[in-house]
């Protein structure tokens, strides 16, 4: 008993020193793609129900390792966050999407804003608020030229900047938007909290819109909420045109999804748009 216990000891320690290890690799991938610029962003449109314009655009990072190939952000952002480098490339996010949308205008597209997400721990810095202002004035960008994207795990957050932060950006004049809005199980209590002039509606919801008549009672409740507090209603992960109808029949502002694009690369988007005339 005693050998074969040590023998199971043995065998999962290797295990967790290969997990480990795999880690230790990609983390310092991780570190060299942010200093090689092998980190991209693609960018997604956002539609306006009403006329069809433009509304804006999403920027979501891109992560193509020459090796192993893309590695998608639901593995790289988590491990950006826990091994410190999330900070970095969120500096990195925010001067790449306002460089970018700066270009844009320089020849002659209306993009009129660009989102860009944050993680919480990025709201621990405060220094924020001032670099977005630097980063804003660089590219000669209004304040109102850029959302910033946050999601719920800012009120698990206990740490005290992270309400002096948010404040400060929302001072300047920069929009919050609520990600992934009604996932949470405090969804409201972050309202009442954060100064949000956003609402992104979770594409859990939009996906079961059709064939649930409990979710468009729920979906219906969302957009009452942010039409009674002024808030832009954004919903995320439109992939047909039911789901288009139905989120415009009940008043949705905004819509985004595989229905519209795809996030592309800048100059795939610009193409996008030039074709659609927007
Ligand atoms: P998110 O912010 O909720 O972004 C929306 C995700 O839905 C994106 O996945 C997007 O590609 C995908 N999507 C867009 N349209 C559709 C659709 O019609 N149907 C479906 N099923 N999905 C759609 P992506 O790009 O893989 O990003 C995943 C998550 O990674 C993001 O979720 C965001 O939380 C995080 N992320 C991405 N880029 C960044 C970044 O620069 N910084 C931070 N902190 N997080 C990021
Ligand atoms: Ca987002
Ligand atoms: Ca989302
Ligand atoms: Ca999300």
């Amino acid at each position: 008993a005693k050998t074969s216990g040590r023998g199971r000891f043995s065998f999962f320690s290797n295990e967790m020193n290969l997990l480990a290890q795999e880690r230790l690799a990609l983390e310092a991938a991780l570190r060299e793609a942010l200093r090689k610029e092998q980190l991209h962003l693609h960018y997604q449109p956002q539609i306006d129900l009403k006329d069809g314009h433009l509304y804006g655009v999403e920027a979501l990072a891109r992560w193509t390792h020459p090796e192993i190939g893309n590695i998608p952000p639901i593995r790289f952002i988590p491990l950006a966050e826990e091994c410190g480098l999330i900070g970095e490339l969120s500096d990195w996010a925010l001067r790449e999407a306002c460089r970018q949308l700066a270009d844009w205008r320089k020849r002659g597209l209306a993009v009129p804003a660009v989102s860009v997400n944050l993680s919480a721990t990025n709201f621990h810095n405060l220094e924020l608020p001032q670099l977005i202002a630097d980063t804003l004035s660089t590219h000669a960008l209004a304040a109102s030229d850029l959302t910033v994207e946050i999601t719920e795990s800012l009120l698990m957050d206990t740490n005290p900047s992270t309400m002096k932060t948010l404040g400060d950006i929302h001072a300047q004049g920069v929009r919050l938007a609520m990600d992934d809005f009604g996932t949470g199980y405090s969804s409201l209590g972050y309202l009442r909290r954060l100064p949000v002039s956003e609402l992104k509606l979770d594409k859990s919801f939009v996906r079961d819109l059709a064939r649930d008549e409990a979710t468009r009672a729920l979906t219906n409740a969302v957009i009452r909420i942010g039409d009674s507090l002024r808030l832009t209603v954004v919903a995320e992960g439109v992939e047909d045109s039911t789901q288009q109808e139905l989120l415009k029949a009940q008043g949705y502002h905004v819509a985004q999804g595989y229905l519209f694009s795809p996030p592309l690369p800048a100059a795939e988007l610009e193409r996008w748009l030039r074709e659609h005339a927007l």
